[in-house]
């Protein structure tokens, strides 16, 4: 019994659709005798051979590529002993079910290209089998043949349910993903549902049940049927490679679903691929099926091979490309970065860059680090209004450059040096003798007066005056704040001593 809730509701919707395919006398017949435990092989070939039409079609199966061992059968009961119970019931039950699928109808329905793709489907199943040496080659003949018997159902008995989901198809078939997005369930659920009404075994129905979402197969399921499912899964992309359009794309699912599921090699699916052909026409003629013989493999597989390239070469570009776009995207990260730290005028790090790193050097202080004390210096240029005020403030800019690129020539690696706004720079000193602040700020002063800026026809020189403060040992996490209040101070005092000069002060803790 299928379970999950869109069964049941298929369940109710298919006892309402009107035109439903019913099954056939004879299999339901067959059905029932190889249901029944005491069957036997001679009750088989007494109900087929009421069926004169079915009789012949098995003793051209017995006779086929796929059953011949020596001499043709030419009677019933030869052509039952060679096929055996179980493949004379799977093969009667194709037959006579697929004599009850319409093969045409009107709607704009392509039945040919319907058919071509079940013959297709059918022998890639049973060709699959054998390759991977499954003992259920018949089952999975008779549920390729039937994978697609609910399409037909949707096509004849649910027009108007269906006429959403082919509205929305440009080319081919709808996939059973769109089917599930705008019905809520796919035509194999249907399919399987109409199957499991007619009681056919769990074996064939569930596989089929599932084709559409191989994922959503219940763990629980019986092993077989997870064998039979998994074949299925295949010969339909193999199906799909033949009859579909994406050839390249499908190939390269085809193989790594064949590698994972039963560990084919490529090649392997390259000589099955190939292989299909004979079995198609023979299958065809076998069903009464008017099928076209359609590319020959090796040509289709050149194609596939070849689009399979193509698409390599795409991805390679894309992921070229995809490289090059995050490669840019980084460098345009690093420099808004840099533009969003750094004062643009003097291209020294600006306030927040500084704050930021007062803070982390306050912290890391905190954590233990730094033997030596913690030093800040504020420098303030002295009467910089001046130089505005006489040349104009592009001097005044020039000079602000000046001042910054001599404050920068005059750290050290380990310190810090920025402009803290207007004609405001500022000195961290992570890690400064005591005694060493005041001559820091001494030699920075006395660079700076003795640097010239040149302007034009002006020759200028600059002085500024500096504030300083140090502290031992840093105990508080606002430290920072403490510090550049402390070295304000000093430099308000440098100011009122007549600037020019620097005053430093120093605290144990802070
Ligand atoms: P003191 O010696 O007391 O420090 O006098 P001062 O003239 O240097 O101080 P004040 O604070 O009076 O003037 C600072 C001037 O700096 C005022 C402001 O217009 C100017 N300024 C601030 N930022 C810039 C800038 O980026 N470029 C220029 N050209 N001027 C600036
Ligand atoms: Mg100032
Ligand atoms: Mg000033």
């Amino acid at each position: 019994m299928l379970e999950a809730p869109c069964f049941d509701d298929l369940r109710e919707i298919l006892s309402q659709a009107e035109d439903l395919p019913s099954l056939p006398n004879v299999a339901l017949q067959v059905l029932r005798i190889t249901s029944s435990e005491d069957a036997s092989i001679a009750d088989l070939a007494g109900v087929i051979a009421r069926d004169p039409a079915l009789a012949a079609k098995l003793l051209k199966l017995a006779n086929s590529s796929m059953f011949r061992r020596g001499d043709e059968v030419t009677t019933l009961d030869e052509a039952t002993m060679r096929l055996g119970l179980k493949t004379v019931k799977l093969m009667a039950l194709s037959f006579s079910l697929v004599e009850a699928l319409p093969k045409s109808g009107s709607g704009g329905f392509d039945y040919a290209a319907f058919w071509r793709q079940g013959v297709v489907m059918t022998v890639s199943s049973r060709s699959l089998a054998r390759l991977v040496g499954s003992k259920f080659d018949d089952e999975a003949y008779l549920c390729g043949l039937l994978s697609g018997v609910g399409r037909l159902v949707l096509v004849d008995s649910l027009k108007e349910t269906y006429a959403g989901v082919l509205e929305r198809c440009a080319e081919g078939f709808p996939d059973a993903e769109l089917e599930r997005d705008v019905m809520g369930f796919d035509h194999y659920q249907v399919g399987a549902t109409m199957l499991e009404g007619w009681e056919l075994p769990g074996l064939i129905v569930e596989p089929i049940a599932y084709l559409g979402d191989v994922d959503a197969l219940p763990e629980e399921s019986p092993d077989e049927v997870q064998e039979v499912a998994k074949i299925l899964h295949l010969a339909r992309l193999a199906t799909s490679l033949i009859c579909g359009q994406k050839r390249g794309r499908t190939l390269v699912t085809l193989e790594e679903e064949a590698q994972r599921q039963f560990g084919l090699s490529n090649q392997e699916v390259e000589t099955f691929a190939l292989g299909l052909e004979n079995g198609i026409v023979e299958t065809a003629a076998l069903l009464n099926l008017d099928v076209e013989r359609g590319t020959p493999h090796d040509e289709l597989m050149a194609e596939a091979r070849q689009q399979m390239v193509n698409i390599s070469l795409d991805t390679a570009m894309d992921l070229q490309e995809t490289a090059s776009r995050a490669k840019q995207l980084e460098e345009e990260n690093r420099e808004l970065a840099t533009r969003a730290s750094t004062d643009a005028l003097t291209g020294l790090p600006n306030r927040a860059s500084f704050d930021q790193r007062l803070q982390e050097v306050v912290e890391a202080r905190l954590a233990g680090n730094g033997r030596r004390a913690l030093g800040l210096l504020v420098l303030d240029v002295d009467h910089f209004k001046a130089f505005n005020d006489t040349h104009g403030h592009q001097v005044g800019d020039e000079v602000l450059r000046h001042v910054g690129s001599t404050l920068a020539d005059l750290t050290r690696q380990t310190d810090f040096a920025g402009r803290y706004g207007g004609e405001e720079f500022v000195m961290i000193l992570p890690n400064v003798g005591s005694d060493d602040l005041e001559l820091v700020a001494e030699r920075v002063r006395l660079g700076i007066e003795t640097m010239r800026v040149r302007a034009g026809d002006l020759d200028l020189s600059v002085t500024v005056s500096v504030g300083g403060a140090c502290c031992d040992r840093v105990k508080n996490r606002r430290a920072g704040d403490a510090l550049v209040s402390l070295a304000d101070e000093c430099l308000y005092e440098a100011k009122q001593t007549g600037r020019n000069c620097s005053v430093c002060k120093k605290v144990e803790t802070i």
